[in-house]
Parts: structure tokens; sequence; C-alpha cells
């Protein structure tokens, strides 16, 4: 039994689903992460600005692969596409680009590879739009059918529960999209929504039991998520009151992943 998290960018893993993957690999369950891109379009860091994109990707990898070691995963992949960034250029090679067919083949080799037992990969508004996401959606999909999974599981965000607690990053994130496709707040077009309304959502996971390895995983990406920011000052009640349940929409026959989200920690 494997399972295999397919993510948009070296981050996502540790934010979206890291107490998930923390609490497979605890039962020692085998667990892959596939990063679709090397986050090239992240921030650079201090005094690097104007260095080559190559210099970030390298960072933001060495990043992923302590993430990775903290949350106990044991085969860490990337599909090699570009980040697709925020801005509305997009680079040749850009993962939103990709043709679906050509994508879903390389991941589906994975998928092959590490004999998975189902994948985990974003709703189909790619948790907040982002176009690195939406693809996510379109390459995990295709991939699937193409490995013949039976099941798989659509990580996403529970946007009532959001709406109660602090800002969680993808809030942030949603933020900086906005800004940058330029809705107005209080104007005319109203964005997509995040995530799913909580009816939607069919596996709950209590990640609570590991949350300080999930936020270790989140602080392993330095680059992008700094020691001093906001998610890793903010108090331990606060953190596990927005990070500590996980949310996936599953298609196909319930799995052990099922099995973990009705155990209370
Ligand atoms: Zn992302």
């Amino acid at each position: 039994m494997t399972y295999v998290f397919f993510h948009a960018h070296p981050d996502d893993e540790a934010i979206f689903t890291g107490g998930t993957i923390a609490r497979l690999a605890e039962r020692g369950v085998p667990v892959t992460v596939v990063l679709a891109t090397g986050g090239e379009g992240g921030i650079e860091p201090a005094g690097g600005s104007g260095s080559p994109i190559g210099a970030l990707s390298s960072l933001r990898r060495q990043e992923s692969e302590l993430a990775a070691k903290v949350l106990g995963v044991d085969h860490l992949a990337f599909l090699g596409y570009r980040d697709s960034g925020l801005g509305s250029e997009l680079p040749a090679d850009a993962f939103a680009l990709a043709p679906v067919e050509e994508a879903a083949a390389r991941l589906a080799r994975v998928l092959a590879e590490v004999e998975a037992t189902a994948m985990i990969y974003y709703d189909e508004g790619g948790i907040y739009g982002h176009a690195d996401h939406l693809a996510v959606h379109r390459v995990g999909q295709r991939a699937a059918a193409l490995a013949g999974l039976d099941t798989v599981y659509e990580a996403t965000v529970d946007r009532e529960h959001l709406h109660f607690v602090a800002t969680h990053l993808v809030g942030h994130a949603v933020a900086a999209l906005h800004q940058e496709a330029g809705y107005p707040s209080g104007g005319l077009h109203e964005p997509p929504p995040t995530g799913v309304p909580t009816v939607e959502v069919t596996t709950t996971i209590d990640v609570t039991g590991v949350i300080e390895q999930k936020r270790s995983a989140m602080a392993a990406h330095a680059s992008q998520i700094p020691t001093d920011s906001e998610v890793l000052t903010m108090d331990a009640d606060t953190f596990t009151a927005v990070y500590g349940l996980e949310w996936f929409i599953r298609t196909g026959p319930a799995t052990g992943l099922d099995t973990l989200a009705m155990e209370a920690r």
C-alpha cells in the first residue's frame, strides 16, 4: 500500500497534507510526494535577488527534501515543470501550459513505479484557483485513469471551518492571486470561492497529534515561510485551530486513509 501525494509547489505538501502524510508514515505506510514544479516562481531569499532561477530551484529542492524527512516521506519526486508564478506571462515550460496527456504520462510512470494504491491531488478549483493547482487537478485526474487507480482523494479546505479561525496560508495566497488577477475588493466581479463547503468533504483527518511535525515541515520551507512569519509565530492553540484538520473528497472505495479519518487523535 502506497499513497502518492501530488502537489504543485514545494510547501503545498506540508501546508495542505503534511499532517496526513505524517500520520500515514507513523503507521509505516509508504508515502511518495510528487511535486509538479520546482517552485521557481516563489519568493527569492534575501540577498538572492537577481540570482538565476536555478539557484532558487535548488534551494527549494533542498527545503523539500528536509520537509519530506520531517514528515517521514519515503520517496520525493519532481515532474520537472516550471512554476507558473502569479504573473500574467507564463514561461514556456510552465506547468499550467503543460499538455495534460504528456504530464499525466510522466505522473502515471511514478504511480506505476511505486505501485500506488491511491493518489491525492487537488479539488477541481485547485483549492484556491492558482493556475498550477488547477493543472494538478487535471493532470492528477488523467494520471489516475492511466494508472487504473480505483481510489483518488482531492485535497481541499473546508471553507466554513476556515471562516471561524485565524487566517490560513491559503487565505494569504488567495489575496495575492486576486490582487494579481485584478479583483477589486467590493467590486463587480467575485473571485471563485476557496475550497468546498463542509458537506462536500468525505474524509477529514485530525492531525493535532502530529501538529508540531506539520509546523516543522512548513518551517523547512524557510525561503517561502520565514521563521518570523505569522504562521510560524502564532501560539500553539491558534496554529492547531487553523492547521489541525486536513480535508479530502474521496472518489472510489474507502482505503486506510478513511480509517485514519475515523480515529480521533
Ligand atoms: Zn502552490
